[in-house]
This record gives structure tokens, sequence and C-alpha cells, in this order.
């Protein structure tokens, strides 16, 4: 059942990625004379289409809820622009098109070298014939193995003070709606694209599996973001990370305070947190943001950019005075 709905949805895509091609692609690049670029531009047009369905899922289904029972209410939505043009460099796969300029020669080499030194990757298909190799179970085995990967990824990105800089970008949202979850800053991005890349390479995922593993994945994560009043209740928010859940992270002074330790690193599943002891269910309705941002004497009203440039940029800026050691983060040393 759910493999034909796979499918079925496959083939739309793929229909929507043809229909792309003929009518803008090529006419566009007989004008150029860009007709070298043409397979690689048909290929990249799958994550288009998909990143392009996402956004408009995102709109349709995450904005009603959003005006309907909003969380919190701003008088200025300004300020939620860097994120939505976040959300389209993201979904619109401009992250992996950089990512497979970049490292996909890199890739092929370590594949190469995994098959000459016979490095075993561990191909969960055949670990039990007959269940394992069923594409609904490998599916669910993939997910829940990178979204473990994916909880320590994310605690990494707070623990370590170069790379909480960089994690920043996403928390210094004080206004977080659907369109925040690809905030973040792009050599970040792009880093966890190849560890992600690099596990899943590991255990064998399959690329049609990837796709959907993605997709899946995004979709959950801006529904976590949605500045709407969407409670799980007891049981599912134990099953998945819950908007609420998420918020906490994000809450100042609770979710995370630079580099010392938060709460609720969960990317999909809270489950590593409460393994780790890392989960609060508290539900209270607290200020996002970083603690930083906040008037003298909380903080000291920290600017981390205000479009996607400033804030790409201003994080190299606190990379390099942190290396220096010159300024002593109230966000590290009040918790
Ligand atoms: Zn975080
Ligand atoms: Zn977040």
């Amino acid at each position: 059942m759910i493999h034909e709905v796979i499918a079925q949805l496959d083939n739309g895509v793929s229909w929507l990625q043809t229909l792309l091609y003929i009518d803008v692609v090529q006419p566009l690049f007989y004008k150029f004379g860009w007709m070298g670029y043409d397979e690689d531009t048909y290929d990249a047009l799958y994550w288009v289409v998909i990143g392009g369905l996402q956004v408009v899922l995102m709109y349709v289904l995450l904005r009603p809820l959003e005006a309907l029972r909003p969380l919190e209410t701003w008088q200025n939505r300004r300020v939620l622009r860097a994120d939505v043009i976040y959300t389209w460099i993201g979904k619109l796969g401009v992250i992996n098109l950089v990512f497979f300029m970049l490292l996909q020669p890199l890739f092929f080499q370590l594949q190469s070298l995994m098959t000459i030194h016979n490095i075993p990757n561990i191909d969960i298909d055949s670990v039990w014939p007959g269940v394992t190799d069923q594409p609904l179970v490998s599916f669910t085995i993939y997910l829940i193995l990178l979204d473990f990967a994916g909880y320590w990824y994310h605690r990494w990105q707070h623990r370590f003070g170069v790379w909480w800089e960089l994690h920043a970008v996403h928390h210094s949202q004080q206004q977080m709606s659907l369109w925040c979850d690809d905030r973040n800053h792009f050599v970040d991005d792009i880093i966890q694209a190849a560890f992600f890349a690099a596990i899943s390479l590991f255990i064998g995922v399959q690329p049609s599996q990837f796709v959907v593993l993605v997709a899946v994945g995004n979709f959950l994560q801006s529904v976590q973001h949605v500045n709407a009043n969407l409670p799980f209740g007891w049981v599912l928010e134990r099953i998945l990370v819950s908007p609420q859940f998420h918020r906490r992270h994000h809450a100042i002074g609770y979710g995370h305070e630079g580099t010392r330790y938060g709460c609720n690193f969960g990317v999909l599943f809270p489950w590593w947190d409460m393994m780790f002891g890392t989960a609060s269910w508290n539900r209270e309705v607290e200020p996002t943001g970083i603690r930083d941002q906040l008037a003298a004497p909380q903080g000291t009203a920290r600017s981390y950019g205000e479009g996607v440039l400033a804030q790409q940029w201003t994080a190299f800026e606190r990379i390099v005075e942190r290396l220096r050691g010159r300024r002593v983060y109230t966000s590290d040393i009040v918790g």
C-alpha cells in the first residue's frame, strides 16, 4: 500500500519534472547555448519539484493554522522575510547543489576506497531476510538510525563554541514560525549534508528512499517551528517531537545557552532526549531566542543580523572573536 502511494507520488513528481524541463529549462538553455549542462539539470529538477511541493504543502497546511490559532502575536512580520528566503534556498536544493559540486568527488573516492579495502557497509536489507528487506521496515530503520545521528549532531552544535556560532543563526529568530526550520548557517548546512550523506552511504540507504526520508524529515521539522497552538497530547509528544517540545529547545535560558547544556535536542523523535536525560516536558510558553539578544541587564542587546547575508557574515565575526578570546559571552556564563 505505502509503496504504491510512493510510486504514485514519484510518477507525479517525474511528470512535473519533465514538464518544467521541456517548457522552461530547455528553451532557456537553447537560448543561452548551455546544452552541455542538460542532463545534470534534468536530475536536479527532481529535487526542485519536491522542494516546491513541500513549500506549497507547508503554506496550505501550516499557514492557516498560524492565522487561526497563533501562539504568539506579533506586530511586525518583516523579520520573517529572511526565513522565507532561507526556506526557498533550502527547499529548492541550492545547498544540495553546492554540496554535490564541492564534496561529490570526495564521496566517490570514499565509496571506491571502501570497496577496495573491503570495508563492509551495514546492509540493513540483508540483516533479517524477509523482514528488513521490506521497504517499510528498512525505511523505518533508516529513519531511526539517521535520527539518532541527528540528535548527536545537534548536541555538538550546542556543545562546541565555534559550531554554536554557526547554529546561533537558527536560534537567533525570536519570532518562531513555520519558515524557521531552514534558517541555518550555510556552512553548517553543508557540513550537515556531508555528515548525513556519509552515514547514509555506510548504512546503505537507497537513493529513492533517501528522497522520501529527507522530505518526511523536513516537513516534520517545519511543523515543529509553527507559531500555533498545536498540542500533541501525552502519548504523541513522546513518539514525535512536537512544536511544544521544540519550542522549549528555543526558549531563552532553557533549551540552550551557548556552549552550556540545553534540552530537547531530538530532531524527529524525542526518544534520545528521554534516553540520555535531556528531555524537558514543561509546557510554559517562554520567549524564544538567545539571552544575549535581550536588553541589559539580562543580555547585551546583541544583534545577530537582520538579513540573510548579515546573519551569515556576523557568524564568522563571532567565530573570530571567540577564537581570539576577546569577548565573554553572557550566553556562555549565565545558564
Ligand atoms: Zn539547537
Ligand atoms: Zn529549531
